[in-house]
């Protein structure tokens, strides 16, 4: 297996038993150049065994899951609605502009900033008109896309492809998601979660950046927010001083526990 960012090989990494009906013992594998891990026995799966393990873990947890997986999963939410508020404030985005919440999910984010923001959910019916479908997510027309813990639920280039492909040229990604220095080699690690399949590093995620053409990075820690901007210029008008700036993927968490 090859790694699907940078070509490098996969070596076996690590096991973990889950005991779960559609993922016993999963294989994770790890990709010897930028460190990448994906979690084998998910890739390798048919699409309707992914998505019966998605229900599966949908109906153990849930909604309880991502106050399982992260305590400060209100506190964090709401630090990120109040950062994008702020970025129609500074004049980073305008409030007029083409903006979605890729993998919204309940669509809680979307509901604190506002109408500007879409939301869009593969994996939920459209529950008010708030919610685009498939079809209105069209190619290069997005201003403004952001994704709450989806990456570490993307099996492959593909699915990476998918998101970054609705930025206009001069569009804005933002990207909350574990992002580490080194995957650790430890089945329980608490990310290790059964629909956790993709584990991106800084190295990573310097090779998407730079493959996607993105010219400029910012980092706001209370927030957890990465933001991955087309136009370099747009980042200048960043006011606030929680943002670390870099022309380069903002590689923040090099040692742990990462967050
Ligand atoms: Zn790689």
């Amino acid at each position: 297996m090859k790694c699907f960012v940078c070509g490098g090989e996969m070596r076996p990494f690590m096991e973990k038993f889950f005991g779960m009906k559609n993922l016993d013992v999963c294989e994770y594998v790890r990709c010897e150049d930028c460190g990448l891990v994906v979690a084998k026995t998910i890739y390798e799966m048919p699409q309707k065994n992914w998505e019966a393990l998605n229900r599966e873990c949908h109906a153990a947890y849930q909604n309880t899951n991502e106050l399982a997986v992260d305590p400060n999963w209100l506190a964090r939410l709401k630090a990120q609605a109040a950062v994008l508020t702020d970025l129609i404030k500074c004049g980073v985005l305008d409030k007029n502009c083409n903006a979605v919440d890729y993998g919204a999910g309940d669509g809680k984010l979307s509901d604190m900033c506002g109408s500007w923001l879409k939301k869009f959910d593969a994996y939920m019916s459209r529950p008010n008109e708030n919610y685009l479908s498939a079809e209105e997510l069209k190619p290069a027309s997005f201003d403004f896309v952001i994704t709450c813990s989806v990456f570490e639920h993307l099996l492959g280039a593909g699915d990476v492809e998918k998101i970054f492909a609705l930025l206009k040229a001069d569009g804005i990604a933002a990207i909350h998601t574990l992002i580490c220095e080194e995957v650790p080699r430890d089945p329980n690690w608490f990310y290790l979660q059964p629909v956790h399949c993709t584990f991106w590093t800084n190295a990573a995620m310097k090779k998407i950046f730079a493959q996607y053409g993105f010219k400029a990075c910012a980092y706001h820690v209370g927030a957890r927010l990465w933001l991955m901007f087309k136009d370099a210029e747009k980042i200048s008008r960043l006011e606030n001083s929680d943002w670390i700036l870099s022309d380069d993927f903002v590689d923040y968490w090099k040692v742990k526990p990462y967050r």
